[in-house]
């Protein structure tokens, strides 16, 4: 069974011209569009296959400031509250609870790291607490086990990956934006190097903005257009189990599995950095962007198999805009499981916490993880095309950043102060190398 996903009715017909059109319906397209027509832009975002099918309903639900990348956590916290002020100013519920994460170790390393992170977090105002063994063994009872130590950062909490994107989606239709399913956009036109409209494959809206946040597709969609934008997908995989289990903590991380607790009462079952890597000619193509990363993270990578090619996510073929394009064929990107990974995230996680053994497995699926070379997403306006905005390579961090990225790119359309500094995320700088750039987390 693949990741749940709650299904919404959206808008029949295309409207022919728009203030801003947003390509791709995750968690950062939906939460851009929702900020654009919040400031009274007629929007519309389309959508080639379900809003929040692919990476937006894969993800653990995890909204973390912990661990983030220093050129992140201001987004982050940004995000927290807008996460907050969302079901406030919408009546949707995307599920967000601050209710804390908790990582437990007993590597001493581990939890030198985590304590520099937390010194470094102090600077800048975010709280975090450390846990000595006793604290750690308290937190982590549902362990059975003894911790040497542990982090607990109170601030932080988990959305509902099944119904987020979703019901942002609801809360644009609610503000007069306009969303289609089913709607592939296959690219652009141009006036005087200016973006005038995005064709899709039911017609052309006519437009002088673009939001392109096509999450694992953005890089083929930018190829066609000219333009460089280095990524790389990691195929990761985990699983569900139903209701049943009691006394866990609402998210817990350890080196040997994570779990988080889910809107229907059940647990989302994972290893942290166990990702394949699909090998495709794009990837061949900016292997050598990408190789600061993989020297980086070579430990949390595996060789995968031929799946990257049925997926199509990675072509490097040119498309024509009067015909079906891969993004039509492959309506959602749904890689193959890797079995293996499944089996032992399963019994890791009833090692770790035995009140799972109360509990089946309901559902098991992958996603691929759209990276960056440097782990930072790109946001900002494409230099080559004038009215075309990029927000996308989230590399495993854009659910909880979602609300703050799709901010920062209103603020871009529309001129506004900057939610976060922009310049952090701006794609200009995937034209230098990203040694030393890699992000630690
Ligand atoms: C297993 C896993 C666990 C993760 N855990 C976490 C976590 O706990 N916390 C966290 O913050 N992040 C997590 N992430 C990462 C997070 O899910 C992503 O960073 C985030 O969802 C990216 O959102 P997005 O909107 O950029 O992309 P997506 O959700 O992938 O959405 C892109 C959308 O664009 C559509 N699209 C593409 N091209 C076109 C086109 N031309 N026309 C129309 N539509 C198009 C696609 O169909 C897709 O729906 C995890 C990811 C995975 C896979």
């Amino acid at each position: 069974m693949p990741a749940l996903l709650k299904l919404i009715n959206t808008t029949p017909q295309l409207p022919e011209d728009a203030d801003a059109v947003v390509i791709g319906g995750g968690i950062v397209g939906v939460f851009a569009a929702y900020y654009l027509a919040r400031r009274g832009l007629k929007v519309a975002l389309v959508e080639k296959g379900r809003i929040g099918a692919e990476q937006s309903s894969r993800n653990w639900g995890w909204c973390r400031q912990q661990n983030r990348d220093a050129r992140e956590l201001p987004m982050a916290t940004k995000s927290l509250d807008l996460w907050e002020r969302f079901a406030a100013e919408s009546g949707e519920d995307t599920g967000f609870r601050r209710g804390g994460l908790l990582y437990l170790s007993n590597s001493e390393e581990e939890l030198a790291g985590w304590a520099r992170w937390r010194d470094f977090a102090r600077t800048v105002g975010v709280t975090t607490h450390m846990l000595d063994s006793a604290q750690a063994t308290e937190r982590g009872r549902a362990t059975g086990k003894p911790w040497k130590g542990g982090v607990f950062s109170p601030t932080d909490g988990t959305a509902d990956p099944a119904s987020a994107a979703p019901v942002v989606a609801r809360a644009i239709l609610k503000l007069g934006g306009t969303v289609h399913q089913s709607c592939a956009a296959r690219g652009i036109e141009t006036e005087s190097g200016r973006l005038s409209g995005v064709v899709t494959e039911h017609g052309t809206i006519r437009t002088k903005t673009a939001v392109l946040a096509g999450g694992a597709w953005a890089s083929s969609f930018c190829r066609q257009l000219g333009i460089r934008f280095p990524q790389a997908s990691v195929r990761s995989s985990i699983l569900a189990v139903s209701p049943g289990a009691v006394g866990l903590p609402d998210a817990l991380h350890t080196a040997a599995v994570s779990v988080t607790r889910r809107a229907d009462g059940g647990y989302t079952l994972a290893i942290s950095g166990r990702g394949r890597v699909d090998p495709t000619p794009q990837q061949l193509r900016f292997s050598p962007q990408f190789l600061p990363m993989f020297v980086k993270r070579w430990r949390s990578l595996a060789p995968g198999g031929l799946e990257g090619f049925r997926s199509g996510h990675e072509t490097l073929a040119r498309w024509r805009l009067d015909a079906p394009t891969p993004m039509e064929r492959m309506r959602i990107l749904d890689p193959a499981v890797d079995k293996a990974t499944i089996r032992l995230t399963h019994s890791r996680a009833l090692a770790v916490l035995p009140p799972l053994k109360n509990t089946s497995i309901a559902a098991a699926w992958a996603g691929y993880i759209d990276s960056t070379p440097d782990g930072v997403p790109g946001i900002g306006e494409i230099a080559a095309v004038p009215g075309l905005i990029l927000a996308a390579g989230f590399s495993g961090h854009g659910f909880g950043i979602g609300p703050g990225a799709g901010h920062l790119v209103a603020d871009i359309v529309t001129g506004n102060e900057p939610i976060v500094d922009p310049r952090p995320y701006h794609p200009d700088r995937f034209r230098k190398s990203a040694w030393g750039q890699v992000a630690d987390f």
